[in-house]
This record gives C-alpha cells, sequence and structure tokens, in this order.
C-alpha cells in the first residue's frame, strides 16, 4: 500500500513509499483511510525541527484522519466493519493520574500516532479501538480528518468563559485560529482576527468569508482597528493561536483588567515575560493542548449545527503528491491539506 514515510532524521527526508499493508492486533482496528489532515506538528516532523527529536524513522506520518473500519482485532467489541470513525491522535496511557483524571491528552507516556507509531497517511492504518470517535453518515469520511484540529479548538475554548457580545481577538489564522474564532462567534461573541503578511494571501482572506474583521499587523494599524471593531473598549479575551512571541506580548498588554487569554499556540523559542502586569490585571491565563474525546464530540456538534464547514478549510490532494501538498503547506499557499489514499 501506498504512505507517506518519514524515512531518516534529516530535513525533508520524507516520501511515499510502497509499504506492507498493516493487520491489527486484538485490540485495534485496520482503518481503510478517507483523508488525512497535514498538521503543523507533520511538516515539523518533515523537516525535523528542532524539539521533534522524538519522532523516531520510519514512521508513516498523519494524525488528522478519518476513514471505514475493514477489519477488527479479537478483543474488539464496540466498533464493527463498515463503521466509519475519527482517530483520537494521542493516547495516553489509560492508568497513570492524568489519565484518570480524564487528561489523556496530557499523559507523560502519551503516544502520537502518525509521529511515534504509525499514522494516517496512507491506505490503511491501524488503530487501538479504543480511540475511535463514531462519524455520521452525513459527514464526508474525507472531511473527517478536519474533526481532529476542529477538536484542539473545542478543547481550547471551553476554558474561558465567553458571553454574547464578548470581543474576543483571535492571532493566528491558521486552521486552529479560524476554528476558535467559529467557536467564539457561535457563542455570540464579536471577533478580530490578527494575522501578518503570511497570512495576507489565502488565510486572512478566507478569515473574511467567515465573517470575521480581520487586521495584518504588518499593513494594517491594530491599535485603530480594535478600537473601531470594539467601540473602544479593550478585548475580553484574546486567544494566542500564532506561536510569535510578539504576538504573546502585545496580548499581554491588549487584555482588559479581569479579561482571559487561551495560549494554543506553539513557541519555537523562548522569550521574555514579566507576568506582573497580568497579576495586577487579574488577568485568567489559560494554556491549552490537544484534545481529548469529549472535545471530538463537541467538534462534531458543531459541524452538524452548522457552525463549521469542513470544505472551507480543506485543500484536497491525492495521497502520492503528499510532497507537493507538504510543500503548498509550508509556503501557507493551503489552510488544511487533506491527503486522499
Ligand atoms: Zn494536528
Ligand atoms: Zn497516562
Amino acid at each position: 500500500m501506498l504512505a507517506f514515510v518519514k524515512y531518516g532524521t534529516g530535513s525533508f527526508e520524507a516520501e511515499v513509499r510502497d509499504i506492507a499493508k498493516p493487520e491489527p492486533k486484538d485490540n485495534e482496528v485496520l482503518l481503510s483511510v478517507a483523508g488525512c489532515g497535514v498538521c503543523g506538528s507533520d511538516l515539523h516532523a518533515y523537516r525535523s525541527s528542532k524539539g521533534y527529536e522524538w519522532v523516531i524513522p520510519p514512521v508513516t506520518l498523519g494524525h488528522e484522519f478519518a476513514g471505514t473500519i475493514v477489519a477488527t482485532g479479537r478483543s474488539v467489541r464496540h466498533v464493527k466493519e463498515g463503521d466509519r470513525a475519527a482517530v483520537i491522535g494521542i493516547q495516553g496511557c489509560g492508568h497513570c493520574p492524568v489519565c484518570r483524571s480524564g487528561s489523556t491528552n496530557l499523559c507523560l507516556e502519551r503516544q502520537v500516532i502518525g509521529l511515534n507509531m504509525d499514522g494516517g497517511m496512507a491506505a490503511y492504518a491501524v488503530v487501538d479501538a479504543a480511540y475511535l470517535v463514531p462519524i455520521p453518515d452525513s459527514l464526508d469520511p474525507v472531511m473527517g480528518a478536519l474533526i481532529e484540529p476542529i477538536s484542539v479548538a473545542a478543547h481550547a475554548m471551553r476554558k474561558p468563559v465567553i458571553r454574547p457580545g464578548d470581543r474576543v481577538v483571535v492571532s493566528g489564522p491558521g486552521p486552529i485560529g479560524l476554528f476558535c474564532g467559529l467557536f467564539a462567534t457561535s457563542s455570540g461573541a464579536r471577533v478580530v482576527m490578527v494575522g501578518a503578511e503570511a497570512d495576507a494571501e489565502t488565510r486572512l482572506p478566507l478569515a473574511r468569508r467567515l465573517g470575521f474583521t480581520t487586521v495584518n499587523v504588518n499593513r494594517d494599524a491594530l491599535d485603530a482597528t480594535l478600537e473601531t471593531a470594539f467601540e473602544g473598549s479593550p478585548p475580553d479575551l484574546w486567544v494566542e493561536a500564532s506561536g510569535a512571541p510578539q504576538a504573546f506580548i502585545t496580548a499581554i498588554e491588549k487584555v482588559r483588567g479581569g479579561g482571559s487569554l487561551v495560549i494554543v499556540g506553539m513557541y519555537a523559542q523562548s522569550f521574555e515575560w514579566s507576568p506582573t502586569p497580568s497579576v495586577r490585571a487579574g488577568h485568567s491565563v489559560f494554556f491549552s493542548y490537544a484534545s481529548i474525546s469529549r472535545d471530538y464530540h463537541l467538534a462534531l456538534d458543531l459541524i452538524a449545527a452548522g457552525f463549521i464547514d469542513p470544505t472551507q478549510f480543506a485543500n484536497v490532494y491525492p495521497l502520492g503528491e503528499a510532497e507537493i501538498a507538504f510543500k503548498a503547506a509550508l509556503s501557507g499557499k493551503t489552510i488544511k491539506p487533506v491527503l486522499v489514499p
């Protein structure tokens, strides 16, 4: 079968290969993959970025995927052949105190499918049956690839209280930032989406089509835009999804006293931050990482209710063109590439 394999520890050492079709163990299912999204972390693995040394080649990439179950292991009971499901990408050990508290995404022994075990950029993938979420027939299973990134936004947006009329800024108009913005508008908030020059061609235009006020910090005045959009009042909530240190610093400066920040970006470098202004402002700062089962269900609810249309975000590529899709993603020309076997 075809698979996109990270085969070496060097930058860009990944290619489409013909590999053996896997077989499910007792607790696993074999999934015929319908579509698999390309995530920022896949791009880091592709480039062998610093901080991704735990990705041990050879490994089939991809953790954002859905498909149809075509075989089940002996001890699998709750799903059967023909069922369609999305995959929960991060798998905790299941028995440590963190997992028992429900946060399997934060387990110190966690495994990430498609990074430290074979993932979904392939015709077939084996998945632990405990980490499947059934998807309805009304959803195109190719678009099921979007459920994981939507669930990451769902997880982040559960943390702050958002009321109708709240003023919300999101920095970083990638898929997670855009989905966070849609979660905020679904709660009745007004949203300003902040991007930079790299977002000007594809991401900010989509943000405008989704109904957000947008700012390109390299071209537009941020303060003036916020002033107009929020009628002179400071933001109640800032969602930092860009991973740019300056965006984090700006967020802390702008949020009103008693307001909240959600930090969901990944920062490539460390930087200086004085917490004292936030202490004095009584800010609530929530850090959020990945998602758990209930967030996948919330993502499906938001799609079913029409708040999120996955087709607006997906750029579909055949699996054989994985390298083209990765390069397009690296150059910012796509929102969410989805590889279809
Ligand atoms: Zn992802
Ligand atoms: Zn655990």
